[in-house]
C-alpha cells in the first residue's frame, strides 16, 4: 500500500519497497480534499515512474510528471472535470 502522506524528504523512489534513486517527480493532487494549489508529491525511479502515474491517474486524480526536484505549484483539474 502507497502511503498518500508521502512528502518529499528523501531522494528515494516512494513505491513501497523500492530503494531506487529517485529521477521523477508524480506531482498529484485528489480534488475532493486538495484545493487546486495543493499539490502532493511522490518520487519515482524510472521503474516505478509509470505504475506511481497510472495509480492516481485510475483514481481519476489530477496528476503530472516532472524531473526530480521540480515540484508544480498546482494542478488543473483532470479533463472533464470541470
Ligand atoms: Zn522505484
Amino acid at each position: 500500500m502507497i502511503g498518500f502522506g508521502a512528502s518529499l524528504s528523501g531522494p528515494q523512489c516512494s513505491r513501497a519497497g523500492c530503494r531506487e534513486a529517485a529521477t521523477w517527480t508524480v506531482n498529484w493532487r485528489n480534488p475532493r480534499i486538495h484545493d487546486a494549489d495543493r499539490v502532493k508529491a511522490w518520487l519515482a525511479c524510472d521503474e516505478h515512474r509509470d505504475y506511481l502515474y497510472d495509480f492516481v491517474d485510475a483514481r481519476g486524480f489530477p496528476v503530472a510528471i516532472t524531473p526530480f526536484g521540480v515540484v508544480l505549484d498546482r494542478l488543473p483539474d483532470a479533463e472533464g472535470a470541470e
